[in-house]
């Protein structure tokens, strides 16, 4: 390792406090860490000099892929031209407002508003507090619940965190709040009745859904959030039928939908909005990475016109809605994100999301769904998942502690592909950018193939496993 890179790393390990860290591994030094130093299409540099295939777009965010010249000029002219102002009471910008139509336009119909903010998890905060807002408007003030689902993915801030369904975002963070609850996960490979068809366990689903509201009380429950697709519970995506099931018991109950599309929309699923995919009808959407590939932080929050003038009757009674963030309405965020949909419709790359998702779905499930190490092979657009069973019959699990998932997602690094451990089981994730070629699909499914060989070559000859 040279000088320089020693000491970027060393002071780091003293100043910075990482995201998801093991803090005193890293502190300590056992656990090695990374100056990325630039990158450009879907691969990253690293200040040792290695290139690395990102199979995962940053954390399924730099959709358009990095180094583009187009962004950063976009971004330098907005900063030259107007860098800030607020977007209280009625002040706005240009590219603020071009961008608000524009993602109307693109959205499922019914969308009336966007709320921006910086990040998912600050989003879905707003979307919490938009629908007790609307329940106080219309005189249902104990209609406060949420449900989420276990193995959803909504954020790590207080509200977000607690809408997410893993458990370690929660323990030992005194999460979930009180008023969020977990209904079971759309995991068709992790059914418990082997016999159920896909169809048979999105109804299980929706009866389980039922069976929540009414023992909570509909009258308590205001909203279910849900991601089209489970992106960081394991990139599951939605049995037959589910989200029609689900979308029938939650209007039975006056329970509005949240469709969490941070990873969905924008293309991710070769269409727009993963809601359009699987035709949810959401009353509110949530956005953030795909909207400016992750060049700048953006957010929003996408009100339909139900809650939307419920909204506005609020404050008729009430005066000014009170919810703003400093950094609403960003015009550098905004410029990017427009230049961000610029580069999304020139190059076509919706569609190419599209075909060439559809490749990747074919590829790696003709690849790998027969090998001995994979229990399942799933995935739709730009999004698939290899979860790892010993036995491919009873879907067993590996021992967590044999670390089968990262132990993959390292040998993949040593074949210089970066596909992520998802956090919660033995699960590989890939989500390249939607720039990627049938070309660069070849180059995955042969760097997955080989560390799938040595993990298995690995458990064998170490006698943890029979293959
Ligand atoms: C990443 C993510 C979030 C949280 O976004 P942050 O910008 O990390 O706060 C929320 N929902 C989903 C579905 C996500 O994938």
């Amino acid at each position: 390792m040279d000088q320089k890179t020693k000491q970027i790393l060393e002071s780091d390990r003293y100043n910075v406090f990482h995201a998801s860290t093991h803090l005193k591994q890293y502190a300590s030094g056992e656990l090695s860490g990374r100056v990325v130093t630039g990158a450009s299409g879907i691969r990253i540099h690293d200040s040792l000099g290695n290139e690395l295939l990102d199979g995962f777009a940053g954390l399924y965010c730099v959709n358009i892929g990095y180094g583009r010249k187009e962004m950063a000029e976009a971004i330098y002219e907005q900063a030259k031209q107007l860098a800030y102002y607020h977007t209280y009471v009625g002040h706005t910008n240009e590219p603020l407002v071009t961008l608000s139509e524009r993602i109307i336009n693109m959205a499922p119909s019914g969308m009336s508003k966007i709320y921006y903010g910086m990040s998912g998890s600050d989003a879905n905060e707003t979307q919490l507090k938009l629908v007790w807002y609307y329940n106080n408007v219309r005189g249902l003030p104990n209609k406060k619940k949420i449900i989420s689902r276990d193995r959803g993915y909504h954020g790590s801030s207080i509200a977000a965190g607690s809408m997410t369904g893993l458990a370690l975002f929660h323990a030992h963070f005194d999460l979930p709040l009180e008023r969020i609850k977990h209904t079971v996960s759309p995991y068709y490979y992790r059914r418990s009745d082997s016999d159920m068809s896909e169809l048979e366990f999105s109804a299980y689903c929706a009866q389980q859904l039922e069976a929540m509201i009414l023992a909570e009380g509909p009258d308590t429950v205001a909203a279910m959030i849900a991601e089209p697709v489970l992106g960081t519970g394991g990139i599951v995506p939605p049995p037959q039928g589910y989200w029609q099931a689900i979308r029938a018991v939650l209007e039975k109950y006056d329970v509005l939908l949240i469709a969490d599309e941070v990873v969905c929309g924008f293309g991710r699923l070769g269409v727009n909005f993963g809601s359009q995919y699987y035709d949810m009808k959401p009353d509110l959407i949530t956005i953030a990475k795909g909207l400016t590939s992750a060049y700048q932080p953006l957010s929003g929050v996408i009100v339909g016109d139900r809650v939307w003038s419920v909204l506005e009757n609020g404050t008729d009674e009430w005066g000014p809605f009170g919810h703003g963030y400093t950094y609403s309405g960003h015009p550098i965020a905004a410029a990017a994100a427009n230049c961000n949909l610029d580069i999304i419709e020139r190059e076509g790359l919706v569609e190419n999301a599209q075909t060439v998702g559809a490749y990747l779905q074919q590829k790696m499930i003709s690849q790998f769904a027969e090998h001995p190490l994979v229990g399942d092979s799933r995935g739709v657009g730009l999004l698939h998942a290899l979860e790892f069973s010993p036995d491919k019959q009873s879907r067993a699990q590996f021992d967590p502690n044999l670390k089968v998932g990262p132990q993959v997602a390292a040998a993949c690094l040593e074949q210089g592909l970066i596909a992520r451990a998802m956090p919660h089981g033995d699960i590989l994730g890939l989500a390249p950018a939607l720039v990627t070629t049938k070309n660069d699909v070849d180059v995955i499914v042969t760097k997955v193939d080989k560390a799938l060989n040595k993990v298995m070559d690995n458990l064998v000859t170490s006698n943890v496993w029979r293959g």
